[in-house]
């Protein structure tokens, strides 16, 4: 079965991107050791930005796509989406739609005028759902068909906030976009957790604030991703941060990495693994 998770956030710079690359990228590298073939991980960008497909090595202006996510989100009928999708360059295991800015920004657009503007991307993943065991879906920092898209085809949202006063605040409008995905479309639609991210522990404001967030989240604040130059170099360099500071040895649970990016982001894939009631092999004991 597929688990298809949405990394939201209606504010920008709080760590969509990042998270949703390397997430993608870490449970790739986890399940490849299971070594079976639906242990595949496919990364959709519906940023128009197109920043996340970066650190799987798509170059737009190589490669620019004559058909692209853009087309399989407003024709009728749609493209083939088995054609489109193409292999990262980093990790076997994980998978991408190609992207363009242009016509993602005249997608945006059009959605709204076209039938059954919510649930296209739902449909377009549905011929490919048995193919990967996970879905990770970055969006754009706005409210619109793009988000509300993601959110159709979700069974899981990740919040990433930023770990500051301005952070905490502001979430109330994604709330409620949820909520109305939930009451429209996905009744089955959770927020898997609220993820401090760019958290400055040796500032009190930080301390103060995750304080504030474990009351108000409880049970749903996932441990916090620290602000690290290792992911922003990896961003800027255009690699996942597994690639950019390889773990010296892993276990199933646990990573061996002298880089704090690398262990954080490597915990939170064992936490949503779980969470996400994932089996893989070697939980198994096989
Ligand atoms: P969003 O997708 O929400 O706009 P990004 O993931 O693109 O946010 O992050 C915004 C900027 O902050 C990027 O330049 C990124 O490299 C940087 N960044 C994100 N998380 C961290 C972190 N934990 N430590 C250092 N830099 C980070
Ligand atoms: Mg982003």
């Amino acid at each position: 079965m597929t688990i298809t998770i949405t990394i939201a956030n209606e504010k920008g710079g709080v760590g969509k991107t990042t998270t949703a690359v390397n997430l993608a990228a870490g449970l790739a590298l986890r399940l490849a050791d299971d070594g079976r073939d639906a242990r595949r991980v496919l990364l959709v960008d519906m940023d128009p930005q197109v920043h996340a497909l970066l650190a799987v090595g798509y170059d737009r202006h190589e490669e620019a796509a004559p058909v692209s996510l853009a087309n399989l989100l407003t024709e009728t009928p749609p493209p083939s989406i088995q054609r489109l999708i193409r292999r990262s360059q980093y990790h076997p295991n994980l998978f991408y739609i190609p992207s363009d800015r242009a016509a993602m920004i005249r997608a945006a657009r059009e959605l709204p005028t076209l039938m059954a503007n919510e649930t296209r991307l739902q449909k377009v993943l549905a011929p490919i759902l048995e193919e990967y065991a996970y879905i990770i879906i970055d969006t754009p920092p706005n409210t619109g068909d793009l988000l509300i898209n993601a959110l159709v085809a979700a069974d899981h949202v990740i919040i990433p906030v930023e770990t500051s006063y301005l952070g905490v605040s502001g979430l109330i409008e994604l709330e409620r976009t949820i909520e109305q995905v939930q009451t429209h479309f996905k009744p089955g639609l959770d927020i898997l957790g609220y993820l401090p991210t760019l958290c400055e522990e040796h500032r009190s404001e930080a301390r103060e604030i995750l304080l504030e967030m474990q009351a108000r989240y409880k049970k749903q604040l996932l441990p916090s991703i620290h602000k690290t130059s290792d992911l922003a170099y990896a961003h800027s360099s255009h690699m996942d941060v597994f690639t950019y500071r390889p773990p010296r040895a892993r276990s199933n649970e646990q990573i061996a990495s002298s880089s704090r990016a690398t262990r954080e982001y490597a915990a939170l894939v064992e936490i949503i693994l779980k969470k996400t009631g994932a089996k893989t092999r070697a939980r198994q004991g096989k």
